[in-house]
Formats: C-alpha cells, sequence, structure tokens
C-alpha cells in the first residue's frame, strides 16, 4: 500500500468521505511499522475532532440477535437523520450457525444506508491488538462526523471488557428464560452492563420476556447496589425498540450531564494508555532474538525446577534492558 498524506487523509475523513475513512480505517489495522506510524499521525491530526459520538458497544452471546437489532435500530436512527457506523471486536461474531457470514450478509438494510457504515472487524492480531484497532477505527469515524458508534462484541468473556473500556454505555442482550438472570452466570457480562435488553420478546417469548425483565432488575440491584435499567425488546416485530432506545438516550444524558460520561472517558484513555506501555513493551521483549534463546533455556530450567519463574523472568527483563541500552548508545 502507498502510504497516504496525512494532510489529505484527515482532510477526506474530516469531509466525511467513505473512501478516505476506509482508508484510515486500513491504516490503522495494519501492523506495519511504518503504516503503524502513518496511521499515528492521522489519528493524531484528527483527535480534536473526536469525542462527538454516542459511543455504544452492545454484546450478547452469538444468536441472540445483534446483528438484526442493531439493523433496526440503526436503520431507525438514520431514517431521523443521524449517522450510524457500526464496529465489530471479535471476528467470532461473524460466526453462525457453523458458517462465516460477512457483516454486509448480517446488516443488510444498513450496509445499503448512505447514512451508515459498517466495518468488520479486524481478522488478524491478539484481543488486544484487535481492540486497539476497533478504538481507533472508533476515533476515525468520529471524527468523519458520525452522531453514533455502535461497537458489536460476543458476551463470551474477555471481548466485553475491553469493548466497555472503549464505549460510553454498553448493552447487553440476553434471552428470556436462559436461567442466565437468577444463576448468575454471566455474572461477568452483567456487570459490564449499563443497560440491558432482553431479545426476542416476542410471541410465546414475550410473557417469559416480560417476567425476565423484572426478575432481572431485582437480581440486577441486589448485585450492583443499583438500579440498572431492563428493557424487553424484540428486533423482529419492533416492539420495546422506542423504548430500549429512549432508555439508552436517557442514561447517556444523564451522565453526560453529571459529568460521568468525561470521567469514564478520561479513565479509559488511562487505562488504554497503560495497556498499550505493557503490549509494546512485551512485543519488543518477544522480538529481541537474544532474549528469546535465553527464553528456552530458562523455560527448560524452570520446567525442571532448577530455577525458579521469579529468578527466571527478573533475568530477561535484565537482559532485555541491557540490550535496549546498548541498541540506544
Ligand atoms: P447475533 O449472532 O447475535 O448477531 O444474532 P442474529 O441477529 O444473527 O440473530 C440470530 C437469529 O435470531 C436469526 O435467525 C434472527 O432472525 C433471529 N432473531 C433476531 N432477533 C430476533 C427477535 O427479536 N425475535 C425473534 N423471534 N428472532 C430474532
Amino acid at each position: 500500500m502507498k502510504l497516504p498524506d496525512v494532510a489529505s487523509l484527515a482532510d477526506g475523513v474530516r469531509a466525511g468521505k467513505r473512501a478516505a475513512l476506509a482508508r484510515a480505517i486500513t491504516l490503522v489495522e495494519s501492523d506495519h511499522p511504518d503504516h503503524a506510524r502513518r496511521a499515528q499521525e492521522v489519528l493524531t491530526a484528527l483527535l480534536p475532532d473526536t469525542g462527538g459520538a454516542f459511543r455504544l458497544g452492545i454484546s450478547g452471546v452469538p444468536g441472540v440477535g445483534k446483528s438484526t437489532l442493531i439493523d433496526v435500530l440503526g436503520t431507525r436512527l438514520t431514517g431521523e437523520g443521524r449517522r450510524v457506523a457500526v464496529l465489530a471486536v471479535d471476528p467470532s461474531s461473524r460466526v453462525s450457525g457453523g458458517s462465516i457470514l460477512g457483516d454486509k450478509t448480517r446488516m443488510q438494510s444498513l450496509a445499503r444506508d448512505p447514512n451508515a457504515f459498517v466495518r468488520p472487524s479486524p481478522t488478524s492480531g491478539t484481543l488486544g491488538g484487535v481492540a486497539r484497532k476497533t478504538r481507533e477505527a472508533m476515533l476515525l469515524c468520529e471524527a468523519a462526523g458520525f452522531d453514533v458508534v455502535m461497537v458489536e462484541t460476543v458476551g463470551v468473556g474477555q471481548s466485553e471488557t475491553q469493548v466497555s473500556d472503549m464505549v460510553d454505555l454498553t448493552l447487553v442482550l440476553l434471552l428470556a428464560g436462559a436461567g442466565d438472570e437468577l444463576q448468575g452466570i454471566k455474572r461477568g457480562i452483567l456487570e459490564a452492563a449499563d443497560v440491558v435488553g432482553i431479545q426476542k420478546a416476542d410471541g410465546d417469548n414475550l410473557e417469559p420476556s416480560n417476567r425476565a425483565r423484572s426478575e432481572l432488575a431485582s437480581a440486577l440491584r441486589l448485585m450492583r447496589g443499583e438500579d440498572v435499567p431492563v428493557v424487553a425488546c424484540s428486533a423482529l416485530t419492533g416492539h420495546g425498540l422506542a423504548e430500549l432506545w429512549d432508555t439508552l438516550r436517557a442514561e447517556r444524558g444523564e451522565r453526560t450531564a453529571s459529568g460521568a460520561r468525561d470521567a469514564r472517558r478520561r479513565a479509559q484513555s488511562e487505562r488504554w494508555m497503560w495497556r498499550l506501555v505493557e503490549e509494546e513493551l512485551l512485543g519488543r521483549l518477544r522480538r529481541d532474538q537474544s532474549v528469546g534463546a535465553r527464553a528456552t533455556e530458562l523455560l527448560a530450567a524452570v520446567r525442571g525446577g532448577t530455577t525458579s519463574p521469579t529468578a527466571a523472568a527478573r533475568e530477561l527483563v535484565s537482559k532485555f534492558t541491557r540490550n535496549l541500552a546498548q541498541e540506544s548508545s
């Protein structure tokens, strides 16, 4: 890829040009060091233009109806004149029924909507790396003038912690009757929830969903010591979607007014900085060949019980920092 000029790419993104936005996202997704450097220059140039979107995380197990809901909700929003971007954090969110579906197949209306931008998850890299790329893609979408950026993730563990760490609000989608609301299986997921949606509240499932709604609201009050809004909704019939959006908007409004949103964003930026420091250091250490060779020997010694893990770790870090010092002298 020929490296684009920073100023013209930033101008293109600011002007809301899709091609420029797609290009800038490709740049932040690239693992090539030159691209990475250029990507940071573009991001830095655009930083003053970020921060304006409603950053909404949407999480839930595969099949709960995330993509259907995003498609319907997103289309409503573009119908009201808003511009909506959709990003995903894990490639596994695109695995459905054993086959990998493109996001364009999953969100058919939004994918064709000129006021929407649907970008699949970066497919390579560690979860931390993918999350970093998604976060930067989110900033680029903001700079391009999107009013709402939805970040989708599969609610099965670590990934939604990463997502809740880049958004203003996390919407967790559950199904009634899955037993989760009482057994607390989804405890980790529910801890990150700012609003909960009981999805597929339609047909025979409407009544159980309404029951689950009040049970879950009580369970959450006990667990969190505060009220977490729970809404029963159906992406299929549209039931509860207006209430869901009103709830999300009200939560966001309250947090913006109280300063909680900005405090959360500041804390997120701090955590991201340290996370990236860790990642960068570890990446460099792993790429250092002489450290790698010594690590292989030390691992054998640790396995054999002749060196303690602590002593081995200290030695590797010392060796690495000595190498760094030599490199820079
Ligand atoms: P995702 O894996 O969370 O993105 O889930 P999908 O949006 O792909 O939905 C999984 C399946 O559930 C699809 O067959 C949808 O048609 C269906 N579905 C989605 N939302 C609803 C809903 O509100 N009610 C019902 N009955 N089915 C739904």
